[in-house]
C-alpha cells in the first residue's frame, strides 16, 4: 500500500467530515492500518487544516509498549477494533450531531424508516459508556464485530474492510438516517 497515498486520503476525509459538520474544532480522529502499522490524525488538530506531515505513523507494537508520539488519545480505541478484526482497513471517529442526539433520547436506531440505512449500514451496535480517549474506552469496543458503533454519549466509530470514503459514506448515510429519524419521532411524538 501507498503510504503517500494513504496520507492524502486521510487528510481528504479529515475535511469532508469536518465541512460536513460531522467534527467540529479539534474533533475526531481518522487511522489506517497498514502491515504492523498505523496511520492515524495527531490529537487535538483541527481536521480542517490537517496536512500529510502531521499524520503520525507508528509501529503497532511500539504502541502496545506505551509509545505514541502525538497520536490521538483514541488511538487504543482504534487498535482495539483492529485487533478484534484483521479484515479491518480503517477507521474513523466523529461526533455527528442527530446520531448524539438519538442515542441522548435513547431511542432505537433498528426502527425501519429508510430502506437505504438498513441496506447500507447494517447493524448498528451501541456501546457502554467510557470515557473518550481512557483504556476504558478501548475496552468498550473491543470484541465488537459490527462496521458502526455508536459510542454512548459520546460519538460513533466506523470501520472500513476498504478505504476511508467507504467509512464517510456510511458516516453521511448514518447521519442523514438519524436526522430523518430524529425528526419523524418528534412530528409522531406516541
Ligand atoms: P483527538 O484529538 O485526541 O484525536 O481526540 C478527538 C476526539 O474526538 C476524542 O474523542
Ligand atoms: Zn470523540
Amino acid at each position: 500500500m501507498d503510504i503517500e497515498k494513504i496520507k492524502k486520503e486521510i487528510v481528504e476525509v479529515s475535511r469532508f467530515m469536518y465541512n460536513r459538520g460531522y467534527i467540529t474544532s479539534k474533533e475526531g480522529n481518522l487511522s489506517y492500518k497498514v502491515d504492523n502499522f498505523i496511520l492515524i490524525t495527531p490529537s487535538g488538530t483541527p481536521k480542517f487544516k490537517i496536512k500529510e506531515d502531521d499524520i503520525v505513523v507508528l509501529d503497532i507494537e511500539d504502541v502496545r509498549k506505551g509509545l505514541k508520539m502525538n497520536a490521538s488519545s483514541e488511538i487504543f480505541t482504534h487498535l482495539a477494533c483492529y485487533d478484534t478484526d484483521d479484515s479491518v482497513k480503517c477507521i474513523l471517529h466523529a461526533h455527528p450531531e442527530n446520531t448524539i442526539l438519538l442515542n441522548l433520547l435513547n431511542e432505537d436506531f433498528k426502527k425501519k424508516i429508510l430502506f437505504e440505512a438498513e441496506y447500507f449500514l447494517g447493524d448498528i451496535y451501541v456501546s457502554e459508556y467510557a470515557t473518550p480517549g481512557t483504556p476504558e474506552g478501548a475496552e468498550v469496543v473491543r470484541g465488537v464485530k459490527n462496521d458502526i458503533i455508536v459510542l454512548d454519549k459520546h460519538g460513533v466509530i466506523i470501520k472500513s474492510k476498504k478505504d476511508l470514503w467507504d467509512a464517510f459514506f456510511k458516516l453521511e448515510i448514518l447521519e442523514k438516517y438519524s436526522s430523518l429519524l430524529y425528526k419523524y419521532l418528534l412530528f409522531n411524538k406516541q
